[in-house]
């Protein structure tokens, strides 16, 4: 059985002299793995396809056990990312997450778009750190841990004038004047800009989520908090972030 999908290759692996395995990220049946018999040749048709992060159509054939890559057509480069190993560290924690967090052969909801805005925004230059915080929460939220970060949970207030708390544990926001001992938990008072972007994150559109300006304290905050909240979502480490961080000077 042939079927085209859009996608993009989030992991590969070579085995024997040119046989290669990628995961393919899809929306219609979320990770693929499928084997691209030669694409590791210099002349192959697959070569560039079938690259890491390429954004192609695959037209792949289905026998009961797995698939084969027939024919891909690349749709849009985000080669430049390996040029930069910061950026390219940023791209594979990316990559290992929704490997990690995407079911396999499941539909999911415009997960292939979400990925490559986030993968346009690290080549185009936007802060790293925003985008690593707006992918940690905006992705939360699509797996199904969005926070409610529309008001108070106590007294509804928007915008408390003494400051807004967030609760990461119990994923909700509390305000100064309702905010005391019983709230004991884990707590942290937001700047009003790391409440702005959380929102902005959470609410906006997907090509808009990770569109904010924010001052360095705040930022910081914010990257905090939302690298926090992911983990504890997933349940899960992931040894490509750990190797980000070793690779950025904000934390060396
Ligand atoms: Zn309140």
């Amino acid at each position: 059985m042939l079927v085209t999908y859009d996608g993009i290759v989030i992991s590969r692996r070579t085995v024997g002299e040119s046989g290669v395995f990628i995961d393919i990220l899809t929306d219609e049946q979320g990770i693929i793995e499928a084997a691209a018999h030669g694409a590791n040749k210099i002349n192959s048709d697959l070569l560039s396809s079938c690259s890491l992060f390429s954004y192609s159509t695959f037209c792949l054939s289905k026998s009961k056990l797995r698939y084969t890559v027939n024919s891909a057509k690349p749709k849009f480069s985000f080669h430049k990312l390996g040029l930069d190993i910061e950026k390219l560290a940023l791209t594979s924690y990316f990559a290992q997450a929704v490997r990690f967090c995407t079911p396999s052969e499941q539909p999911q909801d415009s997960i292939v778009r979400f990925f490559a805005i986030a993968l346009y925004e690290i080549m185009n230059g936007r802060s790293l750190s925003s985008v690593k915080a707006a992918f940690e929460l905006r992705y939360s939220a699509e797996l199904g841990f969005a926070p409610n970060l529309v008001a108070c949970d106590n007294c509804g207030e928007y915008d408390c004038e003494r400051g807004m708390y967030f609760l990461p544990k119990s994923a909700k926001l509390i305000c100064a004047d309702c905010f005391n001992k019983d709230y004991g938990g884990e707590h942290e008072l937001l700047f009003p800009e790391t409440l702005f972007a959380m929102r902005n994150i959470i609410f906006s559109p997907l090509e808009k989520c990770f569109k904010f300006s924010i001052s360095k304290n705040a930022e910081i905050q914010l990257g905090a908090i939302c690298e926090k909240y992911f983990l504890g979502s997933a349940e899960k480490s992931f040894p490509a972030l750990n190797y980000y961080k070793g690779t950025v000077s904000e934390y060396k």
